[in-house]
């Protein structure tokens, strides 16, 4: 069997390119004798590995000198923990609620200072963005927090919030490099790379330079200070070395497509032909607002849990797979990530077609 469509929300596809280019520098990586994966982080090969990464994704994202950019592990989940950590000078913290990892985010905060819920959109099961030009930002917050695409819901900031001059902190997991992004809105864009970059194990974490201080909580462990791994450039300790340079392979690939802008012309092409189908369906419908509708997740339903659950094994039959909507949500969700491409997302809406019209 080939490889299949996979629309899984994470971890997930990798361009096809990368992942001959690792298979054939698997054994000898250029030379060195060794895979990246048997090589000392302190190696200058892999020095020269980590830069490179690096480099490009400044080059990709823009990012001003006055930003660091962080190779981390944890997940993102350990940046919840660390956000506030690193942040809470005042001991307060502004979080906007639109989904689990924002609600998670904000409740681990809980335990580190005062984490207000300025904004939610629970009462809708998240299946909108707040308007959040105009909340009651604390005055003494040392941060407004957002989850910036919600990847089991589908929704997605389109305009950032109005932070009355807080810091703005982005979890851009299922995000990341999508899409151009102005980094100078921001105090700290971060996300694990499962989703939209690389493979398991790596957290990119972009943060103003200001913001890396030996002000931290009381008790913050010496691995969740970003000034560690800031002082150290990403080698304070053994980074996730093999996950970087799939990373940096990504990153390459990306400025061959033509960079971010390029991504988000392919991107939004994408998205159009399955949410186009999803509106005119008469079996099948989006479940999200549309002005908020995420580029990279798609979730979807029939409205009859049977007929949802016939849908998925026959599409995975077919060759699309993981498509079955996240354990919270049910129904489907497709993810169309920068790596998926547009002939998946064509041949997912002429199966859905012809399922529409076997199941009419
Ligand atoms: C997947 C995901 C997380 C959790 O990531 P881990 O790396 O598993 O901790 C957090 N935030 C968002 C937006 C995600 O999509």
């Amino acid at each position: 069997m080939g490889r299949v469509y996979n629309f899984s929300a994470g971890p997930a596809v990798l361009p096809e390119e990368v992942l001959r280019e690792a298979a054939d520098e698997m054994m000898d990586y250029r030379g060195s004798g060794m895979s990246v994966m048997e090589m000392s982080h302190r190696s200058k090969v892999f020095d020269n590995i980590i830069k490179e990464a690096e480099q490009d994704l400044r080059d990709l994202m823009n990012i001003p000198d006055n930003y660091k950019v962080l190779f981390l592990q944890g997940g993102a989940s350990q940046q919840f923990a660390a956000i506030p950590m690193n942040l809470m000078k005042n001991g307060v913290a502004d979080y906007i609620v639109t989904g689990q990892w924002a609600k998670k985010a904000w409740q681990e905060a809980s335990k580190y200072g005062k984490a207000v819920k300025v904004a939610s959109s629970e009462d809708k099961t998240f299946s909108y963005i707040p308007d959040c030009s105009d909340l009651p930002i604390d005055e003494d917050a040392d941060y407004v927090y957002i989850c910036e695409n919600n990847t089991i819901y589908g929704t997605k900031f389109k305009t950032l919030p109005n932070t009355k001059g807080k810091t703005l902190v982005a979890d851009v997991s299922s995000c990341f490099l999508s899409e151009p992004v102005d980094v100078e809105k921001y105090g700290v864009i971060y996300g694990g790379v499962q989703k939209n970059v690389g493979p398991a194990g790596v957290v990119i974490l972009i943060i103003r330079e200001d913001l890396i201080t030996d002000d931290v909580l009381e008790g913050t462990p010496t691995m969740l200070k970003y000034k560690t791994h800031a002082d150290k450039d990403s080698l304070y300790n053994t980074p996730p070395c093999y996950g970087i340079y799939i990373c940096g392979k990504v990153f390459k690939w990306l400025k061959k497509q033509g960079g971010l802008e390029a991504m988000k012309d392919y991107n939004e092409k994408k998205a159009k032909l399955l949410y186009d189908f999803l509106d005119e369906s008469k079996l099948f419908k989006g479940t999200v607002v549309k002005e908020d509708r995420s580029l990279m997740n798609v979730p979807f339903v029939t409205g009859d849990k049977d007929l949802d659950a016939k849908f998925v094994a026959e599409a995975t039959e077919a060759g699309f797979v993981n498509l079955k909507g996240h354990r919270t949500v049910g129904g489907m969700r497709a993810s169309i990530y920068n790596a998926m491409p547009i002939e998946g997302v064509e041949k997912l809406v002429a199966f859905m077609r012809e399922f529409e019209k076997n199941n009419a």
